[in-house]
């Protein structure tokens, strides 16, 4: 389902429930600001979520509200992150998806690090 990105936050949605510790990951990183873990259906060799620890729904509402040592130390996870995974020689692409036209999913702030191949144009061409 296509969420909106905007707030309230939903205390129910998978994401929350995963730093909860309810639903199992396939964790690579973990610190005070943020848990990175594998996507469930990955889209490239490598491609890894990274969340901050925090009821964030989008970049929007994280970008206006989280404080700012989440906002660095997150920043700083997900560069970690890419390193960890060995992205940071051959290169990396991040994704924010925020609302509707994105087709953001999951209504919790995430980061998607996706490389491990030559990953192409930036967006796909507009069907003629
Ligand atoms: P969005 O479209 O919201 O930016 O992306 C959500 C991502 O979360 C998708 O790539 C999807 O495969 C991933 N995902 C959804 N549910 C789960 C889950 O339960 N575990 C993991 N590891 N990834 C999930």
């Amino acid at each position: 389902m296509v969420v909106s990105g905007k707030p309230p936050y939903d205390e129910s949605n998978i994401f929350a429930r995963i730093l909860r510790s309810e639903i199992p990951c396939n964790k690579i990183f973990e610190d005070d600001f943020a848990l990175a873990f594998h996507d469930i259906r990955p889209q490239a060799p490598v491609h890894a979520l990274v969340i901050p620890k925090g009821p964030y729904v989008s970049f929007a509402d994280f970008g206006a509200n989280a404080p700012a040592e989440l906002i660095f130390g997150f920043s700083r996870a997900v560069a970690h992150v890419a390193k960890i995974l060995g992205v940071e020689e051959t290169g990396y692409r991040l994704i924010a998806n925020m609302g509707w036209d994105s087709h953001q999913e999951v209504p919790h702030y995430h980061v998607h690090i996706l490389g491990g191949r030559k990953l192409g144009v930036m967006l796909a061409p507009i069907e003629p």
